[in-house]
This record gives C-alpha cells, structure tokens and sequence, in this order.
C-alpha cells in the first residue's frame, strides 16, 4: 500500500491553530483576538528605512551571518539592554524570525532520541521542531492563577537523554515573566547537569510587572546559552519576521550551519530598517509598553465584566481566562462557537498542553489591537454574561 505522505513524525500536528483561528475571523466577520499580531504599523522612521533600501537597490541576497550593520544593533542591544556582551562578529546570526531562531537551534543541537525541557503551555512551534528533529519535549506544567516554576519537577525530567531546557520568558500563551529566584534556580539546573539553554525572548520589551532578565546573563550560562528574539514584537511588524540568535561562537555556528540550508538568507531590505529600530530611543520602548500595559487593562476589565475569571499576565500581549466562570469548560469547542456567539475570535489554549485535558479549559486573548478595538470586543463579551 502507499505511504501516507506526511511523515510519520508529523503525524497528529495538523493545521495550527493561529490559522484556523484567523481564517475563522476573516470567515465570520469577528474581532480576531486570537493570533498576536498588531493591528497597527510600527514606528515609521522603520518603515521608511526599508523603503529606502529597496529603492536603494538592498535587495539580494545579504551575507549569511545577516548585515554587519543589523549585527552590531543587535548587540548593541543586548549590551544596553540587558549588560550583555555579544561580539557582533562571530556571536550574532540574524534568522528569519524567532521561529526558525528556535527551530535552526533544535534542528543543530539535538539528535535524534534527544530530550527537551520547556515549561508548558509551550509555544506550537515548539513540540513541531522537537518532532522534525527526532527529540521529544518533556513539559513542566505551569499552574494559573501563580504560575510558579516547579523547579524539583523540572530537574526531575533531567535524564542522559537531555539536551536542552527551552525557556520562553516572557512567557506565550500565560503572560508569565519568570522571577530572578526562578531564573537562578533553572540556571543551576543547567549548569549542574551540564544542559544547554535556548531562550525565547521575544517579548522582552512587553513587560508590565516584574522584570526580564536574560537567563543567559545568570552564573554560568553565558557560554551554554542561546538566546533568541525578534523584531516582530518590538516592532510591530510581525509579517517582516526578522528575527536573531545570541551566543557563543560555537552554539551559533551550531545554528548558523542548520539556518543556512533551511532559509539561507532573509529579509535583506528589512535588516537595516531594524538595525534602525534597535537604535530608536529609550522613550521608543517605555512607550511601547506603557501603551500595551493600557490595553492589557481594557482587555482584562472586560474580560471581567463578562464574568471570566482572568489570569492578569504580567508581560506579552496575551491574557488569559478560565471559561468554566461563564459556563463552559472545553476551550476548542467554545473557540469555534465564540465568533457566532458574540463576534470575537480567541484560541483554546489547550494546544499548548502536551495532554490538551490540561489546558481544556483556558482561551487566550490577545491585548495587540488599538484601544477603540479592544472596547468594542469587550461590548460583545459581555452579551456572554446575559
Ligand atoms: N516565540 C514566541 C513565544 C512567540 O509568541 C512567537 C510569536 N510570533 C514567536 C516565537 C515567533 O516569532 P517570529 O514571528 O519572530 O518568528
Ligand atoms: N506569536 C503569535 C501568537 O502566539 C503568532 C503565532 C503565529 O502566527 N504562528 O499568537
């Protein structure tokens, strides 16, 4: 008989439910506060800046590594930001997005039979690149309403087989931002057990309460760390997908071998623009938070006014709600229903659940849409409560 044709290894990870989700927007008309993407353009010098490298003729193929000048933005970045320092030279790739940051990163470092650590909820793409590499995501669950890091339970999974934790701080789908004792804590698990470390740091500038520090700025993870970010948050140009990898030399030429045969190259007119980005001001980036930390506020009261019981996320632009406060209790079924119920779009979070029944009865909603939008879903939710 003929083979099916997807791999085996794929089998079961079907369409992914940003897709789904958004397509069901477009469908039925509804506010689509499921996948996270602003519904407003970045800064406009940005904008502007890959304009005039298109017309300017920045449109072949860029050096491997990405443009020097992108390069030294970004550790500039990380230097002014975070007191990092990262030679542009051998210690920066620039990927396309943060997606093929985590996915190059696995594919380089993990064989197969390997173990991956990662705190669940994970994001999709995770357990998706754990299965294309042959290695196998082992979760540590995060609990609402606290979300504490059950740092015994993650050390527990510790075997001859692991080879990475992957840390996303701040955290998709729970808002999450890991504490400074939680970051020490995973950090010696690291260096105990002699375990490499990819981060996901790609919304280190959403940050409301708490603080983000980089794992790979903790006692002994500067050299087993790779840490990964993105323009697309910061920015709010999510469709650019220009992303990067921090490390030391050898973990990103690690990465960089698995990137160049997966894109090669990307998004050559887009890397000086955020070059310009990485260089815009201080104000640039209080502000940003200050007005996402607004919305967040908007979205969470009317969450509550509809009756949700809602787990206030402490960074991202992601809120989420238990529904067996406004009667209901599987997530995928109401997501599908919400958009003909009252006209808003959300997704199950359960996805994000190795066993899905974990998560069966949390919905995200994402807070990355002008205020006027997030009022107008917030009157619809609340025909929930009637
Ligand atoms: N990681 C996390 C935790 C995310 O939420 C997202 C969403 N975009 C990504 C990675 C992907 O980033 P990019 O668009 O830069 O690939
Ligand atoms: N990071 C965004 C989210 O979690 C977008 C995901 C995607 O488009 N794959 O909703």
């Amino acid at each position: 008989m003929r083979r099916p044709p997807l791999s085996p290894k794929l089998a079961g990870l079907g369409t992914t439910i940003f897709a789904e989700m958004s397509a069901l927007a477009v469908e039925t008309g509804a506010i689509n506060l499921g996948q996270g993407f602003p519904d407003e353009d970045g800064p406009v010098e940005v904008a502007d800046a890959a304009i005039a490298a298109i017309r300017g003729g920045v449109n072949q193929y860029p050096p491997g590594p990405g443009i020097g000048e992108l390069r030294i933005a970004i550790a500039n970045h990380q230097a002014r930001f975070w007191g990092m320092a990262v030679d542009p030279g051998t210690e920066v790739l620039v990927t396309a997005g943060a997606t093929e940051a985590v996915a190059a990163a696995v594919l380089a470092l993990c064989d197969p039979g390997d173990e991956i650590i990662a705190f669940e909820p994970t994001y999709d793409s995770y357990t998706a690149v754990a299965a294309m590499a042959g290695a196998r995501l082992r979760p540590v669950t995060l609990t609402p309403p606290a979300y504490d890091a059950n740092i015994d339970a993650l050390e527990g999974l510790v075997t001859e087989r692991t080879r990475l934790v992957l840390l996303n701080s701040p955290h998709n789908p729970t808002g999450k931002v890991f504490t400074v004792p939680e970051l020490e804590a995973i950090a010696r698990v690291c260096v105990d057990h002699d375990l490499i470390a990819v981060t996901d740091e790609v919304y280190e500038h959403l940050v409301f309460d708490g603080e983000h520090r980089p794992l790979a700025t903790f006692p002994g993870m500067a050299d087993r760390t790779l840490t990964i970010s993105s323009a697309g948050k910061t920015f709010s140009f999510t469709g650019w997908k220009i992303g990067w990898v921090c490390g030391s030399e050898e973990l990103v030429t690690a990465v960089r071998t698995a990137k160049q045969f997966i894109t090669y190259v990307n998004g050559a007119p887009f890397q000086p623009a955020i070059a310009v980005g990485l260089g815009l001001g201080d104000d640039f980036y209080t502000q940003l938070a200050k007005t996402l930390q607004h919305k967040r506020d908007v979205l969470c009261d009317g969450l509550r006014t509809a009756g949700f019981d809602v787990f206030v996320p402490q960074g991202t632009y992601f809120a989420t709600v238990d529904i067996r406060s406004v009667g209901g209790d599987d997530g995928l079924a109401f997501c599908r229903e919400l958009p003909k119920r009252c006209g808003v779009v959300a997704i199950p979070s359960s996805v994000f659940y190795e066993d899905p029944a974990t998560g069966r009865h949390l919905v995200r909603f994402a807070f990355c849409k002008r205020t006027e939008v997030l009022t107008e879903a917030a009157e619809r939710l609340a025909l929930l409560a009637r």
